[in-house]
């Protein structure tokens, strides 16, 4: 890959991440002039890029030639006024008119009532095995909020779709049903609000100002947890508008029981409602899903390149979405796409196991999961609360890792094998006989394969 070409992936990636008018307005005459061993320089016409593109986008550029070449380590901006001619700024942007190409790519307005963005909606939600659940619970929650499952409360690993159900739900109500006041609030946004409540003494105003929401909607909720002020103004909150019949909708990383460092009763508040999860869409459902998407966008690929990515970008929606736009892109700019080109472009997207799982990365997920740290698990204690995620730790570097027994002894202290083998078997013949280690162990392994 030369220069240029290095420059147009970059490009057809980053207009995945901002607005076609910032891609623009930022990346309008830039180009690589040098490729030296570890380090890219890129020109730009004026200090007003320079400044911007490195303050804002150094990270997310460099990031993005990494995943290309990963010898790639480091990145510098130099001002040269005279415009790069090589690259072809109106196929980058496409010839539509502007209004449509905005709608094709992304970046709706978010509504400043509602915080809404008006893109997530159920007509461009796939269903699948995977997420029937809770795409009925969450049709039925728009069909009669506050009556049929309160509070809803759906589950599952990053970029799966519980941002997009959640807000289709708001969206559906909002539209349906125009008197009901919709809320949506990351969990984030909730907590700084309500730590700056109680720091400026307005907390009887911020609670006011929820008082009126029909529907609200907590989007992470699991970033509360340990935030102990902030629980306790929210279980007011939450009993407020249930009392009320309001509807509340929750989405996190994990269930209710497996949040560490939830408050009892906010824990059987959530439980006490519907809980649904979303888990990873099969081979059918990511090829349904790439379909989707191009129909929306009113474009076409060959099947055999929507099969090769179907097959290899696994690790989840989000991904599988980058995934197609760098390609439709590339497509865009050099008018041709074959499968060769395709494996090339999609390196950093394309899934192996063994890419992802390592035995840091497992030894980090089990004790992160568990709210332990990494050195806990190596504590010779028969304590049950370590006892239990030594053991996971143990089965996943066998089943994921296929580490030999005596191997897992000695990175545990060079254990007698036989107690690998225990950990290892004791956890298998659980995970038949007790739904809620099956569960753990998806959610652990999920986070081990997203990153
Ligand atoms: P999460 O909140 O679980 O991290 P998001 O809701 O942000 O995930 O989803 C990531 C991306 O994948 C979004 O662009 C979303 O529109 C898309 N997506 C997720 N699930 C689906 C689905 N079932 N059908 C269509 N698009 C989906
Ligand atoms: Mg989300």
């Amino acid at each position: 890959m030369n220069n240029l070409e290095l420059w147009q992936s970059v490009l057809a990636q980053m207009q995945f991440h901002i607005s076609k008018a910032n891609f623009a307005t930022w990346f309008q005459n830039t180009e690589i002039i040098s490729k030296d061993n570890e380090k890219i320089i890129i020109s730009v016409p004026n200090a007003f890029s320079k400044e911007w593109l490195s303050n804002k986008y150094n990270k997310l550029i460099l990031k993005t030639l990494h995943d290309i070449d990963d010898s790639i380590k480091d990145l510098e901006f130099i001002i040269k006024p005279n415009p790069a001619k090589n690259i072809d700024f109106k196929a980058v942007l496409g010839s539509e008119k502007p209004e449509e190409t905005q709608l094709k790519f992304d970046e709706f307005k978010i509504n400043k009532e509602t915080n809404l963005n008006p893109r997530y909606t159920f007509n461009n939600f796939v269903v699948g095995s995977f997420n029937e659940l809770a795409h009925a619970a969450a049709l039925a929650v728009a069909d009669s909020p506050g009556f049929n499952y309160n509070p809803l409360f759906v589950y599952g690993g990053t970029g799966l779709g519980k941002t997009h159900l959640i807000q289709a739900i708001g969206n559906k109500i909002s539209e349906d049903l125009k008197k009901k006041k919709v809320k949506y609030i990351s969990s984030e946004k909730f907590v700084s609000s309500i730590v700056s409540a109680i720091r400026t003494n307005s907390m009887e105003a911020f609670k006011a100002s929820l008082a009126p929401i029909d529907v609200l909607i907590l989007d992470d909720i699991q970033f509360i947890a340990g935030k102990n002020k902030s629980q306790e103004e929210f279980f007011h909150v939450f009993n407020s508008l249930y009392e009320k019949n309001k509807q509340i909708i929750l989405s996190s990383d994990r269930p209710p029981n497996a949040i560490a460092e939830l408050e009892e009763r906010l824990k059987s508040r959530f439980e006490g409602g519907m809980i649904a999860d979303v888990s990873l869409p099969d081979y059918e459902t990511r090829l349904v899903i790439l379909k989707t998407k191009l129909q929306e966008k009113n474009m076409e690929l060959p099947e055999e390149i929507l099969d090769y990515v179907a097959t290899n970008v696994k690790k989840n929606i989000r991904e599988l979405e980058g995934a197609l736009n760098k390609l439709l892109i590339y497509g865009k700019i050099n008018q041709t796409l074959d499968l060769e080109t395709v494996k090339k472009l999609l390196k950093g997207f394309v899934f192996s196991p063994f890419d992802v799982a390592n035995y840091k990365k497992i030894i980090e997920t089990v004790a992160k999961f568990y709210n332990l740290e990494e050195k806990n698990l190596f504590d010779p204690t028969r304590r049950k609360e370590i006892v239990k995620p030594r053991q996971v730790a143990m089965f996943l570097l066998r089943k994921e890792l296929k580490y030999s027994f005596p191997a897992i002894a000695r990175k545990f202290g060079g254990k007698d094998h036989t107690t690998a083998i225990y950990a290892y078997k004791k956890i298998l013949q659980e995970n038949e006989e007790n739904n809620k280690l099956t569960e753990e162990l998806n959610l652990i392994k999920q986070r081990i394969y997203s990153g």
